[in-house]
């Protein structure tokens, strides 16, 4: 099919290529011309594992294009999807991107003559797709649903795994205003074998709420069992999980083997969830049910305790190292999670405006994010980026390790007391072994872990 995308972020540009080696003709409308240029040239303008060599690959086959020709691309294709972002600002979620990118969508579809998709990708709360979208669309096209269909097909991609989850999805959504558009939209997925759900718009709408708001509950749940642990002398929080996860429901017997489905990761104390969804979806789902007179207090309490969890770490630095003020602090990962440089919402941030402000002397790294250039929001923090891990712990007088890099896992405890002025390490994430840090004479300090460890 040919499919026009409108959005070249992460869900845009990675569904695109998707589709694109499924076999179907892409185009991916940016507003950017250089980002354009640069996706056209084989290079995205961010990193996702494998997203370069694909993307070079479809447009060798002449099934992939960026553009920033809005009408052209659109009218040239029999699909529309709108994957531009839907922020959340002041808890509510902002519609202005889509807003506008469907009354274009709609401008240039009044010229058109054939049935068109237009199909909602971008996370929306119930309801936006038909009372919001479907209004501005048949406006602007000046036509009815005879001649263009509507669907909302939410996107569950994780940054990171996102081409895999891409190509290969767990599940299908499709809501629809009618059949014909959902059977039209549907003919994008023939190849996949997954499970496909047909719905009305809302409960399309509703499942990547209930599905993203579910594992950041996990989060958070996971979290303040973490902090009463951590209150708790002679218990660590990491012993505690592992006897959790080995309940059959969490870990399933296959034959003699027990499994580790990914849902586990999800249970485990950390620095909380950040990211471009899990913050924004769960404000945006406890704002639509409290304007509907619903208090979702669970999800309440998630945000609260994810609000506060970065904290923790500079607390746990306080505690170890007592005045912060002129106290060389290294903060080691900058993304929300590995494998990707996002740093939307990371705890990295928050924990390094808290150190700044309480006057230490922050030092940083991430093997990935903000490799091309530093933006000025980072020097305006007051923190210093260095290139590598290495430089970074140089005469730290403490570590907080934030994200879980590989390549923070491999540093040996010798090599942390080697380079720091006082081998302070505050584990974030659980990815060190305590008692081999001990031994090699880190001072190791971690979420979960109670006093007289
Ligand atoms: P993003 O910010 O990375 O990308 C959105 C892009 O849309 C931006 O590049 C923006 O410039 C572009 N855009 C906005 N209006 C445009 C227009 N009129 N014409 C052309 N381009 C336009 O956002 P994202 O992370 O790709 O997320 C997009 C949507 O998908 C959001 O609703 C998000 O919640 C949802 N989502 C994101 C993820 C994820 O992991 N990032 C996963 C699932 C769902």
């Amino acid at each position: 099919m040919n499919v026009s995308i409108i959005g070249t972020g992460y869900v845009g540009l990675v569904t695109g290529i998707a589709f694109a080696h499924a076999g179907h003709h892409v185009i991916c409308v940016g507003r950017n011309p250089d980002k354009v240029e640069s996706i056209n040239a084989g290079k995205a303008p961010f990193f996702e594992p494998g997203l370069d060599i694909l993307l070079r690959r479809v447009i060798a086959q002449k099934r992939f294009i960026a553009s920033v020709d809005f009408s052209r691309s659109v009218i040239a294709s029999d699909i529309t999807i709108v994957a531009v972002g839907t922020p959340t600002v002041d808890g509510s979620i902002d519609l202005t991107q889509v807003k506008d990118a469907v009354a274009l969508v709609g401008e240039a579809l009044f010229k058109k003559r054939s049935y068109h998709v237009v199909t909602v990708k971008s996370t929306v709360v119930p309801g936006t797709t038909e009372q919001v979208v479907w209004p501005i669309l048949a406006q602007a096209s000046a036509k009815s649903a005879k001649d263009v269909g509507l669907c909302m097909n939410p996107e569950f991609l994780r940054e990171g795994n996102a081409l895999e989850d891409a190509l290969d999805p767990d599940r299908i959504v499709i809501g629809s205003l009618d059949n014909k558009s959902a059977r039209v939209y549907a003919k994008l997925f023939a190849k996949n074998t997954c499970p496909k759900f047909f719905t009305n718009l809302s409960t399309a709408e509703m499942s990547k709420y209930v599905s993203n708001v579910l594992l950041a509950t996990l989060v958070s749940f996971s979290n303040e069992i973490g902090d009463i642990a951590a209150q708790t002398p002679g218990v660590d929080i990491v012993d505690v999980w592992q006897t959790v996860h080995a309940d059959r429901r969490w870990s399933p017997k296959v034959g003699n083997k027990r499994i580790t489905p990914g849902i586990i990761h999800y249970l485990f104390s950390g620095c909380g969830y950040g990211g471009s969804c899990f913050p924004k979806d769960t404000k945006a789902l406890y704002r639509f049910a409290s304007d509907k007179g619903v208090s979702m207090s669970i999800l309440g309490s998630t945000i609260a305790i994810n609000d506060k969890q970065p904290h923790r770490l500079v607390e746990l630095a306080s505690r170890a190292l007592g005045e912060l003020r002129g106290k060389r602090v290294a903060v080691l990962g900058l993304s929300f999670k590995p494998n990707t440089d996002d740093m939307r919402e990371s705890p990295a941030l928050i924990i390094m405006r808290e150190l700044v402000a309480r006057g230490a002397d922050v030092t940083c790294h991430d093997p990935e994010a903000y490799k091309a250039e530093v933006p000025e929001s980072l020097h305006q923090l007051g923190v210093t980026l260095e290139k590598n891990y290495e430089g970074a712990i140089k005469n730290a007088e403490a570590v907080i390790l934030v994200t879980a890099w590989d390549v923070y896992r491999k540093i040996s405890p010798q090599e942390f007391v080697r380079l720091m002025a006082h081998p302070l390490v505050i584990d974030g994430r659980r990815i060190y072994d305590p008692l081999k840090f001990i031994k090699a004479g880190v001072h190791y300090v971690a979420v979960g872990r109670g006093p007289g460890l």
